[in-house]
C-alpha cells in the first residue's frame, strides 16, 4: 500500500467516526427532549381557582354548603380545580382587593359595594330554593306581635326597641331600613334602641318574647319557622309592602324585592374562565348534588342589581356613604374653572387690598411725617429764634432757606441794615453797596467741609461801619455732603471797639508799669549808690580805733544800712520780675555749700532769739546738682529769714530731700522745706501771702515791720521760673511750713552747663600788684571809697569821671582792665564800651560795676561787649577774682 492510498483510508475512517458521533448526539438530544416532556407532563397539576364565599354562618357550614359547587365546577371545567374560600364579613374587601380569590359569592349589597370599589362583575344569579319554590329575588319583613295595638304603622315605632339580624345583612336589615327611611322614620334617631340578633330566628324569638318591640328578617323566615312549628304566624303583625313591586312573592313581605346573591368574577380573572364558570353554573341542574347542598335550584343569568345600588344610595352606606357630601376633591374637579376664577379674583382683590393698605399706610406716614416735620420745624425755629445773633440757613444756590427772628427783623423790617448788605455781598452777584473785595466763606466751606469763621466789614446806609463775624457750617445730609449751610452773623462792632479800648488800656497800663519799674529801679539805684558809699565808709570807720559808743553807733549804721540795701534790692528785684527780666543760670553747685551759707546767715539773723536752727540734707540728694545756686540761696534765705522774723522761740528746720516717686535717674525732684514754730498765718491771709506788698501786721508784732511784703512774691516768682511751685501750710500760733520741689539734673562729665561757672568761684589767692586799672565812676564818694578799698593791693588805679574821659584815657595809656560804672552822665557805661570795642581796644577786659546783679544787666553788658560785671557794694575779694578771671 502506497502512502497516498493509506492517507485516503485513514481520512475515510475519521469521517466515519464523526458521522457516528453526530448520529449518537442527535439520538441523545431526542431522548432528552422526550424525557423532559415526560417529566413536565407528569408534573402538570390542575390550576386552582378560588371561590370566595361570605361565610355568614361560619366557615364549616359555608364549606359544606358550597364545597359541592366547587367540585361541580372542577368536574365541569377541565384543568381547573375549584376550591371554596370562606370569608368573614370584615375580610371580604381585602380578599377582593388583593386578588386572593378569583370569584366571589356574597349577598347583593356586598356585591354592589365590591362592584363599585373593586370592579367585580356578576356572571350568574343564584336561584334560591325556599319552601320548595325557586326564587331569584327576595325581600324583607318588618313585624311585631299582633297584640301590640299601639303599633299599626312604621311611624308608631318611634321610641320603641327594634331588632335586626346584622348591621351588614341586606335582607336582615338594610332592606327594612330603606323602607323605614322612606316612611320618614330614621331608626338611628327615632328608635329607642336598635339591636342586632345575629340570626333571623333570634330576631323572631326576640319579638315574640317581647324582648324588643319589633324586628325585621328576610322573606320566608316566618313561613319557614311556622313550617318548622316554631311560631304561629297569626301571633305576628307584618307591615305590608305598599309600593309597586312586579314580583309576586308567595311570602309575606314589607319591603320591595331585590335580586338574590350573584356569583361574580374578580377583576384579575380572565373572561374565558368567567365564561366557562358562568356556563357551568347555568348548566347546573336543580337536583344536582351541588344545587342541593347549596339549597338552591342552580343558577340563572345575572340579574340587574340597580335596585340594590339604589337602596345603598338611599341609605348612604357602602360605596354611597359620601353621597351628597361634597368633598374637596369633588368640588375642585367639578368647579375648578369657577374656583380658579374666584381664586384669581380673590388674588386680585388681595393684591389690590395690600396695595391700598400700603398706600394708606404711606399716606398716613407721610401725613405723620409732615406733622413731625412741621413740629420739628417749629421746634427748630424756636431754638434758632432764641439765638441772640442773626442766623440764616442758606441753600446751595445762595437763597435763604430759613432765618431766625433777629435775622428776619434785620432784613425785613430794616431792609437797609448792614446785615442784609453783608448777606447780599456774600451770596448775591449784585452788591448794593460798595464793599471791599472779600472771599465768600462758602467757597472755603465747600472745599474743606469744615466750619469756617470770617470777619467782614459792612457799612449801613447811614454810613455806620459794622464788623460782622460770620461763622458758616455745613448741614450734612444722608449722603455725607451738604445742600445747605448755616451762617451766624455776629455784629462784633461794639465788641471789637471794646477789645481795642481794652488793648490800648492794657498797653497804657503796661507802659505805666514799665515806667514805674524803670522809675523804681532808677530811684533804687540812685539811693543805693550813696548807701553803698555810706556803708563802705562805715566799714572803713569800723576798722579805725573807736570808743565803745562810737563802735555801737557804727554797727547800728551798718545794720540799718544793710537793711536799707536789702529793701532797695528787693524793690529792684520786683521791678526786674515785673519787667520779665529774670534769668536763671544753670551751673553745677554743691547743695551742702548752699545750705551751709544759709545756715551762717540765718545764725546771724537769729542773734539772741531762743531758736534752734537745723539743716537736714537727705543722703539721697546728690552732692552736686545743676541749677542757679544764687537764686536758690536767695529763695531759701528769704524763707528762713521770714521764719526767723516771725518766730520768737522754738525751732526752724531747713530740709532738703528727694521725692522718689517722681524722680528719675537723670532728673531729681529735690524737695525744699522751711518749717518754723512761729506765729503762723491765718487761713484768710494764706490766700494772699504771695501777692506783692503783702504784710499782715495784725498777726505780726510791731517789730516785724521791717519787710515791705515783697519777699514771698519774689520767692514765688523765682520758684516758678525754676519750674517749681511753692506751697504754704500754716496754723496760727503753731508755725508755718513753706515747701517747693525743683527738678534738677546731676552734672555729667561732659555736661556743657558744667563749664559755666558763676563769679563766686571757690576762694584762691589772687594778686593785683602792678596791674593798671581804669575805673569809670562819676560819683566822687564812690571813687574815694574805691581808692581806699584798693589801696593795699599795690595796683595802679586811674579814675575817669565819664565815658569820654575813659575813651581819652584809654587812647593815651594801656590798661589791663577797665571797671565801668554803668550809670554815668552824658554817655553811660554800655555806650562807652561799645565805642571802646569799636575804636580803641577790642580785647581789653571791661567789667561793669553795677549796683545789682540781675539778668537783664548781664545781657546788656554782653550786648555792649563787656566781659562781665561786679555788683556793688564792691566786695574786694570778688573784685580781685573777677579781675584775675579776665586779665
Ligand atoms: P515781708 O518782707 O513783710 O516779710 P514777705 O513777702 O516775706 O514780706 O511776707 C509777707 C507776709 O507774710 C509777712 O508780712 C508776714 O506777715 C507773713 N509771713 C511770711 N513768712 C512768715 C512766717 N514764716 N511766719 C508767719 N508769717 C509769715
Amino acid at each position: 500500500m502506497n502512502k497516498t492510498s493509506r492517507i485516503k483510508e485513514q481520512s475515510t475512517r475519521v469521517w466515519k467516526y464523526i458521522l457516528i458521533l453526530a448520529a449518537v448526539l442527535i439520538l441523545f438530544s431526542d431522548v432528552f427532549v422526550f424525557v423532559e416532556n415526560g417529566i413536565a407532563a407528569s408534573k402538570k397539576v390542575d390550576e386552582q381557582i378560588r371561590i370566595g364565599v361570605l361565610a355568614k354562618r361560619g366557615h364549616e357550614i359555608c364549606l359544606k354548603k358550597w364545597g359541592p359547587t366547587a367540585e361541580y365546577l372542577t368536574d365541569k371545567i377541565a384543568g381547573r380545580q375549584f376550591v371554596i374560600v370562606p370569608i368573614d364579613y370584615e375580610e371580604i374587601y381585602s380578599f377582593v382587593e388583593h386578588g386572593k380569590v378569583d370569584f366571589i359569592l356574597a349577598n347583593s349589597s356586598f356585591y354592589v359595594e365590591l362592584e363599585r370599589w373593586y370592579g367585580v362583575n356578576r356572571i350568574a344569579t343564584l336561584k334560591n330554593l325556599r319552601l320548595n319554590g325557586v326564587y331569584t329575588e327576595f325581600a324583607g319583613v318588618i313585624f311585631w306581635m299582633a297584640d301590640r295595638v299601639d303599633l299599626r304603622q312604621l311611624t308608631d315605632l318611634k321610641d320603641k326597641t327594634f331588632m335586626a339580624v346584622e348591621e351588614t345583612s341586606f335582607g336582615g336589615w338594610r332592606m327594612a331600613w330603606r323602607e323605614l327611611k322612606e316612611a320618614g322614620f330614621d331608626p338611628h334617631r327615632d328608635l329607642k334602641a336598635l339591636q342586632f340578633g345575629g340570626t333571623h330566628d333570634a330576631v323572631v324569638y326576640a319579638v315574640k318574647d317581647g324582648t324588643v318591640d319589633a324586628g325585621t328578617v328576610r322573606t320566608d323566615t316566618l313561613e319557614r319557622m311556622r313550617a318548622e312549628g316554631k311560631i304561629d304566624l297569626k301571633d305576628f303583625y307584618i307591615i305590608p309592602y305598599r309600593g309597586k313591586n312586579n314580583l309576586k312573592l308567595p311570602f309575606l313581605y314589607s319591603t320591595r324585592s331585590y335580586p338574590e346573591w350573584p356569583m361574580a368574577k374578580v377583576r384579575h380573572t380572565s373572561d374565558t374562565l368567567a365564561e366557562e364558570v358562568a356556563i357551568a353554573l347555568l348548566e347546573m341542574e336543580a337536583d344536582s348534588v351541588a344545587a342541593k347542598a347549596g339549597k338552591n335550584a342552580g343558577w340563572t343569568i345575572p340579574l340587574n342589581y340597580q335596585s340594590v345600588h339604589n337602596c345603598l344610595k338611599e341609605l348612604k352606606i357602602g360605596p354611597y356613604k359620601d353621597l351628597g357630601k361634597i368633598t374637596l376633591y369633588d368640588t375642585i374637579r367639578n368647579y375648578w374653572p369657577w374656583l380658579l376664577g374666584i381664586f384669581v379674583m380673590v388674588l386680585i382683590f388681595f393684591i389690590f387690598f395690600v396695595h391700598m393698605s400700603d398706600l394708606k399706610a404711606k399716606l398716613k406716614q407721610s401725613v405723620v411725617l409732615g406733622e413731625e416735620r412741621e413740629r420739628a420745624r417749629v421746634f427748630l425755629q424756636s431754638i434758632i429764634d432764641a439765638i441772640p445773633e442773626s442766623l440764616l440757613v442758606i441753600n446751595r444756590d445762595h437763597t435763604i432757606a430759613m432765618a431766625n427772628h433777629k435775622a428776619n427783623y434785620a432784613m425785613e423790617e430794616n431792609p437797609d441794615t448792614s446785615l442784609l448788605k453783608c448777606y447780599y455781598f456774600l451770596h448775591k452777584t449784585e452788591v448794593p453797596c460798595n464793599e471791599s473785595e472779600y472771599s465768600c466763606p462758602l467757597t472755603t466751606l465747600i472745599e474743606t467741609m469744615q466750619p469756617v469763621t470770617v470777619e467782614h466789614t459792612s457799612v449801613d446806609c447811614e454810613g455806620q461801619k459794622h464788623i460782622f463775624e460770620i461763622t458758616a457750617a455745613p448741614i450734612s445730609d444722608e449722603s455725607g455732603g451738604f445742600n445747605q449751610f448755616v451762617e451766624i452773623f455776629s455784629d462784633v462792632t461794639m465788641h471789637k471797639k471794646a477789645e481795642e479800648e481794652l488793648l490800648s488800656a492794657k498797653e497804657k497800663a503796661e507802659q505805666i508799669n514799665e515806667a514805674k519799674s524803670e522809675f523804681l529801679m532808677n530811684v533804687s539805684h540812685d539811693i543805693r549808690t550813696p548807701m553803698n558809699v555810706i556803708n563802705g565808709f562805715n566799714d572803713l570807720l569800723l576798722k579805725t580805733p573807736l570808743n565803745e559808743e562810737q563802735e555801737r553807733f557804727c554797727k547800728m549804721i551798718k545794720r540799718k544800712g544793710k537793711d536799707l540795701i536789702c529793701l532797695i534790692e528787693d524793690i529792684i528785684d520786683i521791678s526786674s520780675v515785673e519787667k520779665g527780666k529774670v534769668r536763671m543760670y544753670q551751673y553745677p553747685f554743691e547743695i551742702q555749700k548752699v545750705v551751709r551759707d544759709i545756715g551762717e546767715s540765718v545764725g546771724m539773723l537769729i542773734g539772741n532769739k531762743e531758736i534752734s536752727f537745723k539743716c537736714n540734707v537727705s543722703e539721697k540728694v546728690p552732692k552736686k546738682l545743676i541749677g542757679d545756686s544764687m537764686r536758690l540761696k536767695q529763695i531759701l534765705e528769704n524763707l528762713c529769714g521770714n521764719a526767723v522774723k516771725y518766730t520768737e522761740k522754738g525751732k526752724i528746720d531747713l530740709t532738703v530731700s528727694i521725692d522718689d516717686e517722681i524722680s528719675t535717674e537723670q532728673l531729681y525732684a529735690v524737695c525744699f522745706e522751711v518749717e518754723d514754730t512761729g506765729i503762723g498765718i491765718s487761713e484768710k491771709n494764706i490766700e494772699d501771702i504771695f501777692e506783692p506788698y503783702t504784710r499782715f501786721y495784725d498777726i505780726g508784732k510791731n517789730e516785724h515791720k521791717d519787710g515791705v511784703g515783697m519777699g514771698l512774691h519774689i520767692v514765688e516768682t523765682l520758684v516758678n521760673h525754676m519750674g517749681g511751685k511753692i506751697i504754704v501750710k500754716s496754723e496760727v500760733g503753731k508755725g508755718s511750713k513753706f515747701s517747693f520741689k525743683l527738678k534738677m539734673k546731676k552734672p555729667g562729665e561732659l555736661d556743657a552747663e558744667a563749664n559755666k561757672q558763676p563769679l563766686d568761684k571757690p576762694d584762691e589767692e589772687v594778686s593785683l600788684a602792678g596791674m593798671n586799672i581804669l575805673i569809670a565812676e562819676d560819683d566822687d564818694a564812690t571813687r574815694v571809697l574805691m581808692k581806699l578799698s584798693l589801696k593795699d593791693f599795690e595796683c595802679n588805679i586811674k579814675f575817669a569821671n565819664d565815658g569820654e574821659e575813659v575813651i581819652e584815657e584809654m587812647k593815651k595809656n594801656k590798661y589791663d582792665i577797665v571797671l565801668m560804672d554803668i550809670r554815668m552822665p552824658s554817655m553811660d557805661g554800655f555806650e562807652t564800651t561799645k565805642i571802646i570795642r569799636a575804636d580803641v581796644d577790642k580785647d581789653v577786659p571791661v567789667l561793669a560795676l553795677t549796683a545789682h546783679v540781675m539778668g537783664f544787666v548781664e545781657d546788656d553788658c554782653k550786648d555792649a561787649g563787656m566781659n562781665g560785671f561786679i555788683s556793688k557794694p564792691i566786695d574786694i575779694d570778688k573784685l580781685k577774682r573777677a579781675i584775675k578771671k579776665y586779665v
